[in-house]
């Protein structure tokens, strides 16, 4: 497994320039001149390496795209406005009224909406299911399912998935899987596990700052033979992929979906991404052990009547999992149970350190309710299934000393 020193050596040396500017350099252009008529039809052929325009790509982008395709392990990315504008490019690139994606696992709410409300009224069919229901799975695999999601780790059910059973599934029935890696850059390495994309909200763990909302798509090369793609059931990529060959993934997004949608990331925002990524390597490794130091705090002294949800605790139900498959961690996520909506707001509004917002993956610790917020709009049953209930508060951990933000939740649910 790689180790942190690993990641910041690579972030730190490839973000950076020795020679020039340092720090990456923003190149705020709509536009790029071509230097003739012959080169203008090469770079609209993809023969030619050089800006078109900014919508389907610009330098300050591909300087983050080549850094967190390193990062991935990736052959390619796509750099996006949003973690939702990856997201609805890949499904939009590769689904089509009456395909069927398999959704796995607990969702962000944007994800969950985009499939069953925003993807569905244009055709797309879906299904939803548990981490481990294998049957269902194999069942929906074998009916000709187009595409498979999923998270590394559920936000905010924090259900950790058995990936490699799950992309060797895949495999087996020629379907693409898409992991949204946000909670867990660095720790999971999902293309290593057989994952053909991977998404990222960008705005997250790899900012840190909150200063740049932004996505990125990462891609493994198109395999000359025997690849996945080349299945009848993505015959309307077969014309990409015969012209384009390993690098396929990109020009299939770039011309089914951010060409004709925009959903394009900026060079200002892919500015401030990198700076935040310089320091990634560091900051995950803090965070990850600041949460099972809050987690085993907060769940000795935590009062009656109120309960902490964290994999690393030995009485969750994804404890072996996460001994076996996330040794470094499962990301800034813990889950705070206080049995009721009256009881959780009373903690929030007590809390001193703790900022109340709806991102996660920053560098402070955040908290938010979730029944009243995000999941305001899903009845109880898929509440249930997303792994929150009318109690239930989502915390993300940041950098602050562990025991300040054990304390500062201990001291508002004594108060309670
Ligand atoms: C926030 C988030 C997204 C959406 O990202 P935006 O940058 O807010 O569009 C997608 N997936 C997960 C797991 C997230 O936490």
């Amino acid at each position: 497994m790689k180790d942190f020193n690993y990641y910041n050596t690579i972030l730190v040396q490839n973000i950076g320039s020795k020679v020039g500017p340092v720090a990456p350099t923003i190149v705020p252009s709509a536009a790029f001149g071509y230097e003739d008529a012959e080169q203008a039809e090469g770079i609209f052929a993809g023969e030619v390496n050089s800006p078109l325009y900014a919508r389907v790509g610009n330098p300050t982008n591909a300087k983050l795209e080549s850094v967190v395709a390193k990062m991935e392990g990736g052959f390619g990315a796509i750099a996006t406005s949003s973690g939702m504008g990856a997201i609805s490019m890949v499904t939009t690139a590769f689904l089509k009224a009456g395909d069927e994606v398999l959704c796995i696992g607990g969702f962000f709410g944007g994800t969950y909406t985009l499939i069953t409300e925003t993807m569905k009224r244009f055709g797309v069919m879906n299904s939803f299911c548990e981490v481990d229901d294998f049957s269902h799975i194999e069942a929906r695999l074998k009916a000709g399912v187009k595409m498979v999601l999923m998270e590394s780790v559920g936000n905010p059910s924090l259900r950790l998935p058995d990936i490699k059973t799950i992309a060797e599934m895949c495999d087996a029935y020629e379907t693409l899987l898409v992991m949204d890696n946000t909670a867990t850059p660095l720790i999971v390495r999902p293309l290593e596990l057989g994952v053909d994309i991977v998404v990222h909200s960008s705005t997250k763990n790899m900012s840190g700052h909150s200063a740049a909302l932004g996505g990125v798509a990462v891609f493994r090369a198109v395999k000359e033979e025997g690849d996945k793609l080349l299945n009848e059931k993505y015959a309307d990529v077969h014309k990409i992929i015969k012209k384009m060959g390993k690098k396929a993934f990109i020009p299939i997004c770039k011309k089914r979906a951010i060409r004709d949608m925009g959903m394009t990331a900026n060079a200002f925002g892919s500015f401030l991404t990198m700076l935040g990524l310089e320091t990634l390597a560091l900051r995950v490794e803090r965070v990850n052990a600041s949460v099972e130091q809050v987690a085993k705090l907060l769940d000795e002294k935590l009062p009656e009547g109120m309960s902490v949800n964290h994999p690393s605790l030995p009485l969750s139900p994804d404890h072996a999992r996460y001994k076996s498959d996330f040794k470094q961690g499962c990301g800034p996520l813990l889950g705070l149970n206080c049995g009721t909506k009256e009881r959780a707001f009373a903690l929030l509004n007590r809390l001193k350190l703790v900022t109340q917002t709806a991102n996660i993956g920053d560098n402070r610790t955040l908290a938010l309710h979730m029944t009243s917020t995000i999941y305001s709009d899903f009845d109880v049953q898929t509440r249930h299934f997303l792994g929150v209930n009318e109690g239930f508060i989502r915390v993300s951990i940041g950098l602050e000393d562990p025991a300040l933000i054990a304390n500062d939740f201990l001291q508002a649910a004594n108060e309670l």
